[in-house]
């Protein structure tokens, strides 16, 4: 029997422990997991109105292989779609409809954009496509808030860009890099050099459009997101059902080490009868290159320059909706004036099963990579923040709607900074491990932080894992 030691109850060691068990019915699986819960970034807490995430709400339902995998869990029926209501960007001290076309708010022309940027900015856009050649090196990679400002102008970066961007990663755009983030950008801009064409912005954004598959006139549209009826802790708790495997929750562990017999892992909790054959590891960037330290220190000494943007949720429920406009929820541009807010999700609005339920669930999230004051800020205080943000941008009078639950989530460290070196460092660090017979690595910093990745990432790795001796 192959004993397996999966560090990280979150999303990538819960998939990895159910994926070995399915490859291996008789192995020995033991998850070691240092909080008293599992699901990591997947939280669903129980409000008295229904289970409400307080992480990850959804998952990007437009790649079918995440959909494919919740059906074969047996969670297919409890999928659920949302309302189709809008989301809006809040700019300048006004809503905007969020800007149609594009790549992740970066637009071909002025035209989308015309009602949130100045009419100089608007003339730049329209006029990027005659400006000399960016600088861009085939296989390369740069900062998107960077191209985008030096091309468009800040406004763009500060007033969409990032604002789109911060809801997924929690960092500006000026954090991430363009081939980690919108891999199809960094493409379309290869794919103009490699030809010999013009190297701009706009081309290779009017590249992307003309790449998207028009929709059959006739058919139903693949709703862009989904997510559960009962909120993520279906997926978690069902993934640990099905692995079978045994998880130890308050079990931190602080240290690796191999010998000839196997993998030995050390830390408060850590309680094991035996050394491992295999390991997994599935914690946050930092803490997997200090658990590398010994047994891939190439890796480990990569892995250490990711850094981690912190965020904090703040879930609440109304008794009244009125008043709450009919869209899915707001992006904040960078710098308003009097907001600390970076968004609001109208949870309510968005998805119907929880607009059933009566009132209003909005869920505000505040803080991004390098401005993350108020994620360590009394609870009192983030609630008022909440409050307040949400009366300025949109008129609704939470305290007049009747504040009924409260749930105030803080994510230290919650997201891996994807910014232009990230890939370099994913494919470094994965080359350190490869060389380690046994070894895995996997998570929300390998092979991207959304749900569908994190679950294509862990699988891949377990294959890999499976396939040693
Ligand atoms: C606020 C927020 C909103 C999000 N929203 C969405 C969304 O709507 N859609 C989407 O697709 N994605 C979303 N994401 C991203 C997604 O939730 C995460 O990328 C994913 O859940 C990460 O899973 P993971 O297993 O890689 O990491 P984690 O969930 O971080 O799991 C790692 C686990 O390892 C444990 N651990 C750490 N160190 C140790 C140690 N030394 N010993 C033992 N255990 C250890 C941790 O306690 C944790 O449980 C969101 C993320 C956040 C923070």
């Amino acid at each position: 029997m192959t004993r397996y030691a999966i560090i990280g109850a979150g999303l990538a060691g819960l998939v990895s422990a159910h994926e070995i068990r399915k490859a291996d019915p008789e192995a020995v699986i033991h998850v070691f997991e240092a909080e008293d819960r599992i699901g990591g970034k997947l939280h669903t807490v129980p409000f008295d109105s229904g289970p409400t995430d307080m992480g990850a709400e959804a998952y990007l339902a437009l790649r079918s292989d995440a959909t494919d995998f919740f059906t074969e869990l047996g969670l297919g029926d409890d999928l659920v779609s949302p309302s189709g209501a809008r989301s809006l960007v809040y700019s300048e001290g006004e809503l905007h409809g969020l800007p149609a076309g594009g790549v992740m708010g970066i637009p071909s022309s002025s035209a989308p954009v015309a009602d949130i940027v100045s009419a100089g900015t608007a003339a730049r856009i329209d006029a990027e496509g005659d400006a000399p050649d960016i600088d861009w090196v085939v296989g390369g990679d740069a900062s998107v808030g960077k191209l985008v400002s030096e091309r468009y102008g800040a406004e763009v970066t500060d007033r969409i860009v990032s604002a789109l961007l911060g809801g997924v990663y929690s960092c500006a755009a000026e954090d991430l890099g363009i081939r980690a983030t919108i891999p199809q950008l960094a493409e379309a801009l290869d794919e103009l050099a490699t030809a010999g064409e013009k190297v701009t912005l706009s081309a290779a954004v009017r590249l992307c459009e003309s790449r998207r598959t028009p929709r059959d006139p006739g058919s139903t549209p693949t709703p862009v997101f989904a997510t559960f009826r009962h909120g993520y802790a279906q997926v978690y708790e069902t993934l640990a059902e099905t692995s079978g495997a045994d998880i130890h929750l308050d079990a931190f562990v602080a240290g690796v080490t191999r010998d000839l017999r196997g993998y030995h892992l050390k830390g408060p909790g850590v309680v094991t009868d035996a050394p491992y054959d295999r390991l997994l590891v599935t914690a946050p960037a930092p803490t997997t290159a200090v658990l590398l330290k010994d047994v891939a220190p190439a890796a480990s000494a990569a892995l250490k320059s990711v850094k981690l943007a912190s965020s904090v949720v703040v879930g609440m429920k109304f008794d009244s909706d009125t008043g709450l406009p009919d869209n899915s929820g707001v992006l904040v541009a960078i710098g308003e004036p009097g907001v600390q807010a970076k968004a609001f999700t109208f949870s309510s609005k968005k998805w119907p099963h929880v607009g059933e339920r009566g009132g209003a669930l909005v869920r505000a999230s505040f803080g991004r990579f390098g401005d993350d004051a108020l994620v360590r800020a009394e609870e009192d205080l983030l609630v008022d923040a909440a409050l307040d943000d949400l009366q300025h941008i949109t008129g609704f009078d939470g305290r007049a709607a009747g504040l009924s639950e409260i749930y105030v989530q803080r994510w230290f460290g919650g997201l891996p900074r994807y910014d232009e070196t990230h890939l370099a460092t994913v494919a470094a660090v994965r080359e350190g491990v490869a060389g380690v017979p046994g070894l895995e690595v996997s998570g929300a910093w390998a092979g991207g932080v959304g749900v569908p990745a994190v679950i294509d990432d862990a699988r891949a790795a377990v294959a890999r894992l499976i396939q040693v001796g």
